[in-house]
């Protein structure tokens, strides 16, 4: 569904004009000279209106900028007491440069860092994000709704047809109006059915205030507790490291009602969540949000996954290794932190050179032969279109993280070097 060619995607949102148009008045032509069935104008009102109210809001879910970090943003909270305070991750964006706030991701269309992002929506060349997601669920509300009523005009018309079967063909309707009409059944029929089910998924993800790409990351996790216990509760990481797994519960699911006004934007007032014309989410919102006390604090999102480490940097490090050095003091590991950080950006390895993680499958099926782990050592590096690498681990729904739009390289590999949390981790466990 979320396809990689952005070059198809510039049909698409002529391409769904031309829907929204063939379906919203090419039915009125056809209704006003059916005249075996009349259109009554209150019909011809509400056809009119839903129609208005779809290309309102789709035409902002296509257009409305779906948000980025702001040059004030991007170097917040990065003083060591700062750090050294919040001992959760900061997590790190390599294409930005900048830290990537809660619940942001780096949008492979948009080439930047989308706050909330849920995906990149090829139907409107946009990101479904913090910002679009009111217009976008409107979109989907008012063109089911919408094509719904349709519907039931349609198969007024369809039904009288159907009926008239057997009257001689001089008297029903000419071969031209059949065609129309069962284009229209059929097409209408087919979108609102598609759309339905689209409506029904984002209503859950507003419901427990999960995005599209969460709910892979829950999937994700669940897989990895999974493997866990089969393997004594450790998972390897890269260059021979073990992380313990522990199960770790969605941290922003805050009530029905709190979820629900988040996702529109932050307001309790119903009415607006419905109006078309409302406002977009506040500029200033989007970067931070409230979390659930089902985690002590220091828990972050996404859990610790350590196929998603990327290999240390094969280069020779200005700094002794992080792996053996042992620090005095949280504030001692955060400054080595951060100078292996900028070391690392100094050095900007070429994306092209990301070191894939094997299979899980494939390291676990060498375990179980007994045969010597290789995985102390860096992986061979692959293409940007490698297939060969734990990034191709699907849900259940067979979507990978890029179906979702996302920048894989810098998303599926995403923690730093040696991100805080890891050394946080490594200390709790010497
Ligand atoms: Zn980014
Ligand atoms: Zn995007």
């Amino acid at each position: 569904m979320f396809g990689n060619d952005f070059e198809i995607s510039r049909l698409a949102i002529p391409a769904v004009s031309i829907l929204i148009s063939f379906l919203a008045y090419t039915s009125q032509y056809f209704f006003l000279h059916f005249e075996s069935v009349p259109l009554r104008k209150d019909e011809v009102w509400k056809i009119n209106i839903f129609a208005l109210c779809i290309w309102v809001c789709y035409l902002r879910s296509c257009y409305v900028d779906p948000g980025r970090l702001p040059a004030s943003q991007k170097n917040a909270n990065t003083s060591p007491e700062e750090k050294a305070q919040a001992t959760r991750r900061q997590r790190w964006c390599r294409r930005c440069e900048a830290y990537k706030p809660p619940r942001a991701h780096h949008c492979k269309a948009c080439q930047r860092c989308i706050p909330k992002m849920d995906h990149h929506c090829p139907w409107t060349s946009n990101c479904v994000s913090h910002f679009t997601f009111p217009h976008f669920f409107r979109f989907l509300f008012y063109a089911v709704v919408g094509m719904g009523y349709l519907e039931t005009l349609i198969w007024e018309r369809v039904s009288f047809v159907w009926g008239a079967r057997n009257l001689p063909s001089y008297l029903g309707p000419s071969v031209g109006q059949l065609v129309h009409l069962f284009l229209l059944f059929v097409v209408n029929s087919v979108t609102v059915l598609a759309l339905f089910i689209l409506l029904v998924r984002t209503l859950y993800s507003i419901l427990f205030n999960i995005t599209t790409i969460e709910s892979w990351e829950i999937e994700r996790h669940e897989t990895l507790v999974r493997r866990a216990r089969v393997l004594g509760g450790y998972l390897d990481g890269p260059a021979g490291q073990r992380f313990r797994i522990k199960k770790q519960e969605f941290p922003y699911d805050v009530g029905i009602f709190s979820n629900m006004s988040q996702a529109m934007g932050g307001t309790s007032n119903i009415f607006s969540w419905f109006w078309p014309f409302t406002a977009t989410p506040d500029r200033k919102s989007g970067w931070e949000f409230p979390v659930n006390d089902f985690e002590a604090p220091g828990v972050t999102w996404p859990p610790l996954d350590p196929d998603r480490i990327p290999f240390p940097a094969q280069t020779p490090s200005t700094t002794d290794s992080p792996m053996m050095k042992t620090y005095t003091s949280a504030r001692e590991q955060v400054e080595a932190f951060k100078r292996r950080q900028s070391d690392d950006m100094n050095r900007r390895r070429p994306f092209s050179k990301v070191q894939r993680r094997k299979r899980f499958h494939d390291r676990f099926e060498k375990i179980d032969q007994n045969q010597s782990e290789d995985e102390g050592q860096p992986g061979p590096i692959y293409g940007d279109d490698s297939d060969d690498g734990e990034e191709s681990w699907r849900n259940a729904d067979g979507e990978r993280l890029q179906d979702f739009g996302v920048d894989e390289d810098v998303e599926f590999y995403d923690e730093d070097d040696i991100p805080l949390g890891v050394l946080m981790e490594q200390r709790r466990q010497a």
